[in-house]
């Protein structure tokens, strides 16, 4: 029977109807967020990317400024544009975006942001609390992964998850956020000596490699969760990193790309927002 294909696209939306409700109580408050995204230079992706980003932080309430900076931007200039962003009070979230020019550190950078307003989710201090089991600002695609996982309504608690990538943004976030509730995580990289043994015993399969294809239906859990994390493009086609076609024969519940993750990456980013806005607010 084939898997339940399921979409980001009403996940997004709960949590973009929550968090709009959360920014009416800040804005009567008088504390409406406003989030501030800095872009270097120019790039596609990054393009697409914030006109989603102002979208949907008007649907929720919330103010929205692109700060273009350009393509020659220094390291020492790049710096100086965020330090004076963490000292603007009207400044409640902000977000540096990738991919810089490769003239400048954009580890350098990120560590800059400050915790309180670090909405991404990936500077050093905010994966220090999610190692610590104290999540305050969460990297967004980890959270929309486990948005996903939890509208799934599958038990996570016991579950044998595998999660196929390492990286600090994706795949060890999800690991821990899935540890935090009681999963069993195994992490697969490129040295892993055999990446299907390990999937085709995950309950819980995340995808996050950026390898079209990696995943074929014969590395899965019949009835598995799979979350296809993976955006690539073949032949104009945005797919996931896993055979869709061939998966959805043997998962019982399986995101779409695109349509699954994606929807809800945005979504978990405007949660950050709120939740900077109600740190900052508490720390006054
Ligand atoms: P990275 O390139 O930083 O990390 C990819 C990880 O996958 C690495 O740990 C790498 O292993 C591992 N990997 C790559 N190839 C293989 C392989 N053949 N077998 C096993 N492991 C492999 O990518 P990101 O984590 O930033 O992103 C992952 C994917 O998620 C990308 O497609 C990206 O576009 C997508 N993405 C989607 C978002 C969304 O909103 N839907 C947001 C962000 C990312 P190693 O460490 O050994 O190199």
């Amino acid at each position: 029977m084939a898997a339940t294909v399921l979409q980001g696209k009403p996940v997004a939306e709960a949590i973009k109807a929550e968090v709009a409700r959360e920014v009416e109580a800040l804005k009567a408050a008088g504390r409406r967020p406003s989030l501030v995204a800095v872009q270097v230079g120019t790039d596609e992706g990054t393009e697409a990317y914030v006109r989603v980003q102002r979208k949907v932080a008007e649907e929720v309430g919330s103010e929205y400024r692109l700060d273009q900076l350009p393509e020659q931007t220094t390291q020492e200039q790049l710096s100086q544009h965020l330090l004076a962003l963490n000292d603007d009070d009207t400044v409640t979230g902000l977000i540096l975006q990738m991919p810089l020019p490769v003239h400048l550190d954009a580890r350098a950078a990120q560590d800059l942001v400050a915790q309180k307003k670090d909405v991404d989710g990936i500077s050093a201090a905010s994966l220090g609390l999610l190692v610590q089991n104290r999540p305050r600002l969460a990297p967004c695609t980890a959270m929309s992964a486990m948005a996903l996982i939890h509208a799934s309504g599958r038990p996570i608690r016991g579950a044998e998850a595998v999660i196929v990538g390492r990286s600090d943004i994706v795949g060890k976030p999800v690991a821990l956020m899935l540890m935090a509730e009681h999963a069993t995580p195994t992490i697969c990289h490129t040295r892993t000596a055999d990446l299907g043994f390990h999937t085709r015993r995950a309950d819980i399969l995340v995808v996050a490699a950026g390898r079209p294809r990696l995943v074929t239906g014969d590395m899965i859990k019949p009835g598995a969760l799979v979350v296809d994390v993976g955006i690539n493009y073949v032949d104009g086609k945005m797919v996931g990193d896993v055979d869709f076609d061939a998966a959805v024969q043997v998962a019982g519940i399986i995101t779409p790309v695109p349509g699954g993750v994606g929807p809800c990456t945005v979504a978990s980013l405007m949660q950050n927002l709120v939740e900077a806005a109600k740190w900052q607010a508490n720390q006054r």
